[in-house]
Order: C-alpha cells, then structure tokens, then sequence
C-alpha cells in the first residue's frame, strides 16, 4: 500500500473538474504548523490536510476502478475533507476539491458510459451541480436531495434540467417524508436513467442528532437507503456527518443496507 500520494497523477485528475489557479491557491494558502482559513468563512487548512483531500480523490478513484474491474459491485470510501460544495475554483463549506466529480470523469474515462452522481448530504451539492452545468456532458446525472432553505442556499425544485433533479426537503420533517420522496420521485428517476454507475455523494447530516441538519433522518434510513440502492454498481465518498456517534452508526448501516 503505497502512503505518500502519486501528485503528478492526482493533479492531473483534479485538474479534469478544476481550474489551474484553484489547484495553486489551495497549495499557495498551506502554512506549515497553521491553521488557515481559505475563504473567510468555514473552510480551514492544516498540515495535512492538501495530502488527506488529495489521497481521498485516489481513493475513490481506484474504488471505481475496482468496480469496473469486477472486483466489487459496490465500495465506501470513508475520507475527509468533503468535497461537493466545492466550485471549479473555489473551496468552500469545509470542501478543497470536488472528489465526487472528478471521480464521474474518471469513470467515464476508463468506460463506464452512464453516470449518475447521487448526493443525499443534508446540504445541496452547489459544486457538483455548478460542475454539471459546466460540462456538456450527455451521460452524466446529479440528482440531490437537501434540506431546502439551508446552507448553500441552492438547489431549489426549479433549478432543475434534464439532467440536473434537485429535490429540496422541508426541515422539521422525518423518516416518511423521506422515504416517500425516495420511492415517489428519486428512485424513478433513477431507473428511468438506467445508469452503468452511481457515485454517491454520501452525507450522513440529515441524521436526527447532527448539530447540521433538521431533517431528523434514523440510522435506519440509511439501512433503508442502502438497501434501496442495491440494484446498481455504487462507490461512494463520505461528505458531511457531524454527530461523531450518530456518524459510525449511520455508516454502519447503510453499508449493511447495501449488503442486502
Ligand atoms: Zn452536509
């Protein structure tokens, strides 16, 4: 197992989603033994923190590598930073890099034609969704469901396309309102879609305890999900989840969901 990150390939990857001058001011801000903030508001570096973004992005990579190799149906990259609230040159929202995105290029890179990035963060993907209108491309799908009216503010219903389906939720709703939205409309669509791969933006802040999120999700909405998914080839990278004991569990059983 190789420790150090290969950085002439993760920047070529990362350069696929992002621009040359975002890849520079993320390393240019990193003071060594610091803790920086990048932009003002919420999203800090530390020593390691370029190194652990990046590793994150390989991880991820060769998970769907894995996949198309047949030697996993599904994979759960548990890294840190996030990574979907972050824009082709910007960070923000404790994100550096859109591992999500450039993890979609790269499916379709080595085959896999059809790809959908669905993200069940608490918070609307405004990185992955501003990427998706960036990229003209015809065989790649975000689907997102957030908390509506909340951090970043985006995402609404009528900000959808044909291959953009953003589905805002009502805070102080729960578990029916959840699966219902699931059943009715996500699920559907996806399978109207018919995709080769799903990448999940997998945040687990909708949970009931997170001090982010007021869409009071159970750990058992995540066995829920995971089983609900389990027809399709999935990898997917850990986004947001801040309850350190409500996190554990909610992985856990979404994994196992997926087992199923
Ligand atoms: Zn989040």
């Amino acid at each position: 197992m190789q420790k150090e990150p290969q950085t002439r390939d993760i920047d070529h990857l990362i350069l696929t989603a992002h621009t040359k001058n975002h890849l520079a001011l993320i390393e240019e801000s990193l003071i060594e033994d610091e803790i920086t903030c990048i932009d003002g508001q919420d999203t800090y570096l530390s020593n390691h923190s370029i190194e652990a973004a990046k590793q994150g992005i390989v991880n991820f990579c060769q998970a769907i590598d894995d996949v198309k190799n047949g030697k996993t149906e599904r994979a759960l990259c548990l890294s840190r930073p996030p990574g979907h609230h972050a824009e082709s040159s910007k960070a923000m929202g404790f994100c550096l890099f859109n591992t999500v995105f450039i993890g979609a290029l790269h499916a379709q890179s080595i085959g896999f034609d059809k790809v959908v990035i669905l993200d069940f963060d608490v918070h609307h993907g405004n990185g992955t969704d501003a990427m998706m209108r960036q990229n003209n491309n015809d065989n790649l799908y975000f689907i997102s469901t957030h908390q509506g009216d909340h951090y970043p503010w985006t995402g609404n219903a009528d900000t959808s396309t044909a291959q953009i389906h953003n589905f805002p939720i009502d805070a102080n709703t729960g578990s029916s309102t959840m699966r219902e939205l699931y059943l009715k409309r996500v699920l559907p669509t996806l399978k109207k879609i018919n995709p080769d791969l799903v990448l999940l933006s997998a945040g687990f802040d909708a949970h009931e305890d997170d001090p982010h999120g007021n869409l009071n999700w159970t750990t058992e909405d995540y066995h829920w999900l995971g089983t609900h998914l389990n027809n399709y080839k999935t990898v997917a990278t850990l986004e947001g989840g801040y309850n350190l004991q409500a996190l554990p569990l909610s992985v856990l059983n979404f994994i196992k969901g997926q087992d199923k």
